[in-house]
């Protein structure tokens, strides 16, 4: 094999025990535009053969090179030898009653993921996993009571992009939906996976992949700062800073990386990420979940305001989503109702996130939380909470 094919596939493939048993072709699926291109010319082929490849699987949904019919036998059969287009399986498909759509996504080594469509009006937003599990913990999140169990390649996580956009049709152009916003909210902390989320936006956001504009894909992070300083080399995609509390104390609590990277610090890498984009008028998107009595007092949203005033923000507010290893309560509908008027009064925008898919458990990690219990962290949880074991399904 081409010293130059196996970095790319060393690349592909780290982190994935499961991949290693496969480590004789080249996941194409996972290479943006460059990497692909430097893996066609170390077989000898031309650039525009890796273009021409990258526009089958992205923009066609081809899952095998016999589809590729503007490209050469001999060379569909060469790429055949050494190189594959691996996507993650499909284990179930919820549908919801309002049109969110949800996959139950086996990851290799066995992990489910989940990944959420939310249609509204005719923007589709997908909501992507960037880890199985998440080693953070912050005190509020399904994802994190799981612990962390390993990083996604960059073909598990736009794979998910992939599966939605095929399963509406979009990628043979019959659909009548599309994913048209994406969002790194889903399980797991996309920068401390930082090179494989890159890869994967980068692959979203590109004319000869989905093309989504930059405006439209968004990562979430919970402040890995020094990450988040390195972040405008790589992409310029929407930021959102999950933020979740006015102050240090009570951010502390309930997002413990506050102890390593304080608000102030983390808002002041925020701001200079959008600073570093070459377009004006970009706002950082501050995500606030509302748990009731815990951070939903009026003294809070004023607190907050005070905190994010001269910073350029737009305020959305998700109503915390109770889980069974949980016991915090959501936010009563007057409590956000007080918050949401309190933040507007003081000039910001502000949204609330209202839940979709209630019938098929769509909200933040809900469903495959309960499928993969992983670590001995919820070892002691399931201990403590008998039913766990009655809600867990399909055998996992
Ligand atoms: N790790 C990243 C992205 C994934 S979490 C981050 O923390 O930003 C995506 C969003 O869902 C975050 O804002 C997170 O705080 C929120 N979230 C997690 N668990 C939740 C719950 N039980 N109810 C409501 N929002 C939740
Ligand atoms: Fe991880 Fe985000 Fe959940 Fe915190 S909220 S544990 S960072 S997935």
């Amino acid at each position: 094999m081409n010293p130059l094919a196996a970095n790319i596939r060393s690349v592909e493939m780290s982190d994935s025990s499961a991949a290693a048993a496969n480590v004789e072709k080249v996941n194409l699926m996972g290479l943006p535009e460059a990497k692909l291109i430097a893996f066609f010319e170390s077989i000898g082929e031309k650039k525009f053969r890796a273009i021409q490849v990258m526009k089958w699987i992205h923009q066609l949904g081809a899952d095998n090179f016999d589809d590729m019919t503007n490209v050469s036998k001999d060379l569909r059969s060469k790429l055949k030898n050494i190189a594959e287009i691996r996507l993650p399986e499909v284990v179930q498909q919820f549908d919801s009653a309002d049109g969110t759509r949800k996959f139950l996504i086996r990851v290799s080594g066995g992990n489910v993921i989940e990944t959420v469509y939310i249609p509204d009006g005719d923007r589709g937003t997908l909501c992507v996993s960037s880890q199985v599990g998440c080693s953070l913990d912050c005190s509020f999140c399904a994802t994190g009571k799981q612990g962390f169990n390993r990083d996604l390649t960059a073909a598990e996580i736009i794979g998910q992009v992939w599966i939605a956009a095929k399963s509406f049709g979009q990628l043979s152009g019959t659909g009548p939906r599309m994913v048209t916003n994406v969002v790194m909210m889903g399980m797991g902390e996309p920068l401390l996976n930082f090179d494989n989320v890159v890869d994967a936006m980068n692959l979203m956001m590109h004319d000869n992949a989905y093309g989504i504009s930059k405006r439209r894909v968004t990562l979430s992070t919970s402040g890995v700062v020094p990450q988040l300083d390195r972040l405008s080399q790589y992409t310029d995609a929407c930021l959102a800073i999950s933020l979740h509390a006015p102050n240090d104390e009570l951010r502390n609590e309930l997002v413990p990386i506050n102890r390593k990277y304080p608000i102030a610090m983390l808002l002041d890498s925020a701001k200079r990420y959008i600073e570093a984009m070459p377009d004006t008028h970009r706002k950082i998107t501050i995500e606030y979940t509302l748990i009731d009595q815990v951070n939903d007092r009026p003294h809070h949203a004023k607190e907050l305001a005070e905190l994010l005033r001269n910073i350029p923000v737009k305020i959305n507010l998700i109503p915390f989503n109770p889980f069974n290893l949980s016991n915090y309560k959501r936010v009563s509908n007057t409590a956000l109702r007080k918050f949401q008027d309190i933040l507007m009064q003081e000039g910001y925008i502000t949204t609330v996130r209202t839940t979709r898919g209630d019938d098929i458990d769509a909200a933040c990690g809900q469903l495959a939380g309960q499928v993969n219990d992983i670590t001995r962290r919820s070892e002691r949880y399931r201990a403590q909470f008998d039913d766990v074991q009655s809600i867990k399904i399909m055998g996992q």
